[in-house]
């Protein structure tokens, strides 16, 4: 029998209600800061270009949820990349700098690297290119990195859980090799796409015994090693606090056989606190969502597959920006609702995450979101 968590939601389950941008009456020119009820600024867009994946990692698309039936978006349902690159441009002129293509996997996204040719010609208000990045699995890496490169990607994220196949094969679910993903890494750095950030995942009793064989394979390479804490995101993946590995712990381990110092953000709107190793063979990253949250200092959004707008990961609704893509609003309009709807932000769930926050509340998945 399934266990309660393992019931399909259906994604017009957990989209629910998506809210009407509201446009206000007093039209507004962008002045590339928008600040929220916190004093966040809007600076970096997540977008994700598909909710679809060749993985079923099983802290994010578990096999028994996302089976072959699930009700993925039609076709019809997701923007085009036209509606995409408007969206980022009017995002762009609000104070975005940074844009990052998730998923999904982005790169099943039929002729990805077009909209990343589109994305890479955009300009901040101060004429500067944007930081234009993408987090993929690896699989399709080795053939698309030079492409990406090419069509004016900055950089890719690359996820790996594992240099251990067994470990790495239950992870994923689909029994994809550790190799190709390593083969994957190298044609993007020998692309010019680095310095590659490696994210892995850690689940207590799935894949820590990897911690310091991963630590080990990345040190003395270009390559920067992100430790993720295992997050709640969705209600699909049966998250458990008792699953979670604390940064700290994942310190101290590495630390016992290869001495570490902590080393100062480079941007204090960066996730990951930063650890160099003492004998300069390079630095690792901690990205502590769960233990220590960075809320106070976010300043993301994201764009859904299907365009709805979310600000918060941990958000049970986006707003519906399609709606309004599609039924003729003008920038300024568009514009002026993504304005009202910033500055009325005042998300910080993972500052408020608390033990008792009820397992039955509605989140979006991370696969429908991007990471
Ligand atoms: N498919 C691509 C990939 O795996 O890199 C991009 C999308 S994936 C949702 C983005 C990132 O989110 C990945 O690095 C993945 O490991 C991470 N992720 C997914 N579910 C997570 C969870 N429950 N906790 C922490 N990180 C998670
Ligand atoms: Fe797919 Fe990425 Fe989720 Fe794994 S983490 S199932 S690769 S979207
Ligand atoms: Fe940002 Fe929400 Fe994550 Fe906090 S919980 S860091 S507000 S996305």
């Amino acid at each position: 029998m399934k266990s309660d968590h393992k019931k399909v939601i259906s994604i017009a389950e957990f989209r629910y209600p998506p809210a009407a941008p509201v446009i206000p009456a007093q039209l507004e020119t962008p002045s590339g800061l928008l600040t929220d009820t916190l004093a966040r600024p809007l600076r970096d867009l997540r977008i994700s270009v598909t909710d679809r994946c060749n993985f079923r990692c099983v802290y994010c698309m578990p096999k028994d949820v996302f089976t072959t039936d699930y009700p993925y978006l039609p076709h019809s349902s997701l923007l085009s990349f036209e509606e995409i690159v408007r969206v980022a441009q009017i995002l762009v002129a609000h104070g975005v700098e940074k844009i990052r293509l998730t998923g999904g996997e982005p790169l099943l996204r039929k002729d990805v690297e077009k909209l990343v040719a589109m994305l890479s010609a955009l300009r901040t208000p101060a004429g500067a290119p944007l930081d234009l990045a993408l987090t993929t699995n690896g699989s399709l890496l080795a053939r698309k990195a030079q492409a990406l490169k090419d069509a004016g990607l900055t950089r890719v994220t690359v996820s790996l859980d594992a240099l251990d196949d067994a470990t790495f094969r239950r992870m994923n679910d689909v029994d994809f090799e550790v190799a190709e993903v390593l083969r994957g890494i190298e044609a993007a750095h020998a692309a010019g796409l680095g310095p590659i950030k490696i994210n892995m995942v850690v689940k207590r009793g799935m894949n820590d015994a990897e911690i310091v064989p991963m630590a080990r394979h990345f040190k003395d390479t270009p390559h920067i090693l992100r430790f993720i804490e295992y997050m709640d995101v969705g209600n699909s993946n049966g998250w458990k606090m008792d699953d979670v590995i604390p940064s700290s712990e994942v310190v101290r381990r590495i630390h016992e056989q290869m001495p570490l110092t902590e080393i100062a953000r480079r941007q204090t709107s960066e996730t990951a606190s930063r650890w160099r190793y003492r004998d300069g063979g390079g630095e690792i990253g901690l990205v502590s969502s769960v233990t220590q949250a960075f809320c106070s200092s976010c300043t993301r959004a994201r764009l859904s597959t299907e365009g709805m707008l979310y600000t918060c990961l941990f958000a049970s609704g986006g707003h519906d920006l399609r709606a309004l893509l599609r039924t003729s609003r003008n920038d300024a309009e568009i514009s002026s609702a993504v304005a009202h709807l910033w500055r009325a932000r005042e998300d910080r769930y993972s500052a408020l995450r608390t033990a008792n926050t009820p397992a039955s509340a509605k989140r979006v998945e991370m696969s429908y979101i991007g990471g």
